[in-house]
């Protein structure tokens, strides 16, 4: 039984609803707690897209190979399975916390309980001019793809793209692309690509991948100017260069979608600040996923993850606390992989304090300590001690007598039985 695009809340007002705002990895997970956990009531799910619930991290698997079990990763029935009043399409423009009513493009609801999970978007700095011109696309969400990979087949082989960002998303985009044999450039403007998760040395074996795979890197290069007047023709750098592309895709960035929440008195900073338990300013409201700020692991600082199995944990947790089960967020560590690059690569926690490293051909190991503790490391082309890592590190285990060790290419996973 799917509801679809119902307008009313007058279904079985004995029933308690709860409403999700964001039909992302967190709201889904949210829906699938509350399924498990017995829920019978109604349960509302809003997106801005007119699609079913998709992930956004199976986007390059969709534009390179159509993967849509990949990308509609709980099946296109979702609400139907869940018995989910689905609001496709139906973004949510305004909230009144204290009187439990949300108004959406549509109408206006009444709820018992609310999550948001309205993820994040792209954030495009005013510096760059012009990005509001048609033209300008971007790798974050579904309908933007779809006219990348239009565009990309219209455009045909050896076409130019110009991506403005090379942060994961920049790259992850710039990759696919070259695959499908356009011609991707990536402007970052500072030295090394991926900075927020890379060191500089591990960005130079990145970029020389990249560049092997036909893209062109552009390090120290800052647009800020989009030219053209009915559409974007070409990006202005700072030095005056002027690059023209027949596609443009911004990835500068992504910014918690919260506008809806402005003028409310639901506390907000650059995302929604929750408590352990996942809880608002307002007990009967919860905040997941992108949109959501929560403790770092390592820092305890509030912070929005960017991740999507941070999504998944946060739509669990917030569910099933809204169904009066304490539970507590515990938090995650930050972990990335790209996939489409030659070689495997992993990169995890806080890449500061005491370094080991052992580098050969196309092998990189660089373990980070702290006060004899592993914080962070990067695993380049051997993967396979990620998860003896990744325990030492979360038990933060004292590895002072292992430090011999840590570098030996045969320290392992298998060693995993014998130190923890
Ligand atoms: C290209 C790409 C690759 C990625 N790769 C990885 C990866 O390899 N590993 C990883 O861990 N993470 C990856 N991520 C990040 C991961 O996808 C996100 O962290 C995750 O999707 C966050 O889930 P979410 O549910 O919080 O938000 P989102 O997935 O952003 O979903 C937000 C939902 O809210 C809806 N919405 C927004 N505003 C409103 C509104 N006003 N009213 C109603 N609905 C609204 C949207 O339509 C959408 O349904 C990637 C992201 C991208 C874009």
């Amino acid at each position: 039984m799917s509801l679809n695009r119902s307008r009313s809340t007058k279904l079985s007002d004995d029933k308690e609803k709860i409403h999700i705002i964001g039909a992302g990895p967190a709201g889904v997970s949210a829906v699938e707690t509350l399924r498990a956990n017995n829920f019978a009531g109604e349960i509302h799910l809003y997106s801005a897209e007119d699609s079913p619930p998709y992930s956004p991290a199976a986007l390059g698997e969709y534009l390179l190979q159509d993967e849509e079990d990949i990308l509609f990763w709980k099946g296109r029935n979702f609400a139907e399975k869940y018995h989910v009043v689905e609001h496709r399409n139906e973004p949510v423009i305004e909230l009144d916390p204290e009187n439990n009513i949300l108004t959406s493009r549509h109408s206006n609801y009444h709820f018992d309980k609310l999550l948001i999970a309205s993820g994040s978007s792209l954030h495009i700095s005013s510096v760059i001019t012009g990005h509001d011109k048609p033209g300008l696309l971007n790798f974050k969400n579904l309908s933007s793809t779809e006219k990348i990979k239009a565009l990309a087949q219209e455009k045909g082989q050896e076409a130019q793209a110009i991506i403005v960002g090379g942060g994961f998303i920049g790259v992850e985009i710039a990759l696919c692309l070259a695959q499908l044999g356009i011609k991707p450039s990536v402007l970052n403007r500072r030295g090394w690509i991926m900075p927020r998760l890379l060191d500089k040395e591990t960005a130079s074996y990145v970029v020389k991948d990249l560049e092997s795979q036909g893209v062109n890197v552009l390090l120290n290069t800052e647009g800020n100017e989009f030219l053209g007047e009915e559409e974007i023709t070409g990006l202005k750098t700072t030095s005056g260069q002027i690059l023209q592309g027949d596609i443009y895709i911004a990835a500068t960035g992504v910014k918690p979608n919260i506008e809806f929440l402005d003028g409310t008195s639901i506390k907000t900073d650059w995302g929604i600040p929750v408590n352990s338990r996942l809880e608002t300013n307002f007990d009967h409201i919860y905040a997941a996923g992108d949109v959501a700020l929560t403790r770092d692991f390592f820092s305890g600082e509030l912070k929005s993850h960017g991740l999507h199995p941070v999504a998944v944990n946060h739509g669990r947790t917030a569910a099933l606390n809204m169904l009066g089960q304490e539970q507590q967020y515990q938090p995650m560590l930050s972990m990335n992989s790209l996939k489409e690059l030659n070689f495997k690569l992993m990169v995890v926690g806080e890449l500061n304090g005491e370094v080991l490293k052992k580098e050969g051909e196309g092998y990189l190991r660089k373990i980070y300590l702290q006060e004899d503790r592993i914080v962070g490391f990067v695993l380049l082309g051997d993967i396979s001690a990620s998860g003896i890592f990744l325990s030492l590190l979360k038990k933060k285990t004292n590895v002072k007598d292992l430090k011999d060790k840590l570098l030996n290419s045969d320290f392992n996973n298998s060693y995993l039985t014998s130190f923890i």
